[in-house]
């Protein structure tokens, strides 16, 4: 018989980080730079833990390059295609992560990947559905052959996966299924969890085990990115947010005066066209495409990204990021805005 779990789970849209007492005069004495050793690579980071998600039209080097700017670590390497696909190809970012998939090839590739450029010490495996007993062998299998490299493994939404992915090699868990902006996956498969409490779930799991957690997905604004973080989240990953500048990817497009950026997901019938040419007879496509007004250059975005972190710190007396969720408070509510003049400020 099928179980209902009668708990409620929360997504950002569900609660409001309640203000606390603080000592703190102003957004500037908040300190965003984290620092983290991982628990199986011993590797320590060092950074403001925004990162990009590794798609296509956001995780570029031009996006890297604005993230490292304002010492986000941006740590991305964007893999095309991504999820669930069987075959991969790899981008590398000088400074950050090979992705990789699971399929035929991949290991050997990846393998490949590591040697030529000695300089890139992370490791991101990243599947749409991280439950796999194949998923699991293939995280032990890269952390045999590569004992000192950072492993980023997902996604996953719950604590008992966040724990064996952890003691299978990986130190840090991406932790989100069907929140993103141009996921469809829950729409498609009926299945996910909200992020919030995925996010407190798995924290608290890897944190047990000194391991580290990405919050990927679901952020729409600043306020959510500072939700992660007071969640538990050691690192948030962003798409949407990012998507739609100067420096993302996807074609600009002009329309009625109006120019737009492509922005699509990577399980999209836009990238399975791109990349695998064409969405094979046996799977439905779990992402979207959309057209996103062009919004200019990132670091403003991420000035009001960051900006907005600081100021969240501020409200609740954190002087550093790594207070935020020891200081935070949810307050479950049923309205977040007042919309008169719009939703969209
Ligand atoms: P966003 O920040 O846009 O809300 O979410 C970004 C995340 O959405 C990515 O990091 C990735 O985990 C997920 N994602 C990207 N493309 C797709 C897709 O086509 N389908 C699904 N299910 N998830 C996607």
């Amino acid at each position: 018989m099928p179980r209902i779990e009668n708990d409620i789970k929360l997504d950002f849209k569900d609660v409001l980080l309640r203000p606390k007492r603080s000592t703190l005069k102003s957004r500037s004495e908040v300190n965003l730079t984290r620092s983290f050793t991982f628990r199986n690579s011993k590797q320590s980071y060092e950074g403001i833990p925004v990162i990009a998600a590794n798609m296509d039209t956001v995780g570029t080097f031009e996006m890297a390059r604005a993230l490292g700017k304002v010492r986000g670590p941006l740590g991305y390497a964007t893999r095309s295609p991504s999820h669930q696909f069987e075959t991969f190809h790899f981008i590398l970012f000088s400074n950050i992560a090979a992705s990789s998939g699971t399929g035929q090839g991949d290991f050997e590739r990846l393998s490949e990947i590591l040697c030529a450029v000695p300089q890139v010490r992370y490791i991101c495996l990243d599947v749409a559905n991280g439950y796999s007993e194949h998923f699991v062998q293939y995280v032990k299998d890269v952390r045999e052959r590569f004992p000192e490299h950072t492993i980023i493994a997902g996604n996953v939404v719950t604590g008992e996966m966040v724990e064996e992915l952890l003691l299978s090699g990986a130190d840090i868990i991406k932790v989100g299924i069907g929140p993103g902006s141009v996921c469809t996956t829950r729409k498609k498969t009926g299945v996910g969890y909200p992020q919030l409490s995925a996010v407190i779930e798995c924290a608290d799991a890897a944190h047990g085990l000194n391991g580290h957690i990405i919050s990927d997905g679901g952020c729409t604004c600043p306020g959510d990115v500072a939700k992660a973080f007071g969640a538990g989240a050691d690192f948030v990953m962003l798409g949407g947010m990012l998507a739609g500048h100067s420096e993302s990817g996807g074609e600009m497009i002009e329309k009625g005066g109006q120019q737009y950026k492509l922005f699509y997901g990577m399980s999209s019938e836009t990238a399975m066209k791109r990349h695998a040419g064409g969405v094979a007879d046996y799977r439905a496509s779990e992402g979207k495409t959309v057209e996103v007004p062009f919004k200019g250059d990132v670091e403003h975005t991420i000035r009001d990204i960051l900006g907005g972190v600081r100021s969240t710190c501020t409200y609740v007396g954190a002087s550093k990021l790594k207070e935020l969720s020891r200081r935070t408070t949810f307050i479950r509510v049923t309205e977040q805005l007042n919309t008169v003049f719009g939703a969209s400020n």
